[in-house]
């Protein structure tokens, strides 16, 4: 099982971008960012976990409600307070479901991966997942 962890601050929206109307967390993503996200998902026949702090507060239903919209079907989320670092959660998610390192793609607009940093997709906040990211994201799967 291939698995994308999911980041949507400065990946599913742009640094600046604020919505005509805000009404929760589906108005923050772009749809333009979405769109190139289901098809990459789709194009590796992954699964996209949710690592985003969007996640915190809100139930699975509610988070497939606003991703679903937008074309993103929510598998799973990863777990809270794991020590310290979103890579340590996506680490702590890997173990739980045993998925190796090399199944798996981090699309973050944060800098410190850790241990994880090799599978790491690195946003740009300014441009959000862009075409550069699409080019990493397949690249990591292309070995
Ligand atoms: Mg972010």
């Amino acid at each position: 099982m291939r698995v994308v962890f999911l980041d949507v601050d400065g990946v599913l929206n742009r640094h600046g971008y604020r919505p005509a109307e805000s009404r929760g967390l589906a108005s923050w993503i772009e749809p333009e960012l979405a769109a190139r996200v289901a098809r990459e998902v789709a194009a590796l026949d992954a699964r996209v976990v949710l690592a985003s702090d969007w996640r915190i507060g809100r139930t699975i239903e509610a988070l497939r409600e606003a991703f679903g919209g937008h074309g993103i079907a929510v598998h799973d989320v990863t777990p809270s307070a794991c020590g310290g670092g979103r890579w340590r959660e996506i680490a702590a998610w890997l173990a739980a479901n045993a998925v190796g390192a090399a199944e798996m793609a981090i699309i973050d607009d944060a800098f410190d991966m850790g241990e994880l940093a090799a599978r790491h997709v690195r946003c740009s906040p300014l441009n959000g997942f862009d075409e550069a990211a699409v080019a990493a994201l397949r690249a990591l799967f292309a070995r």
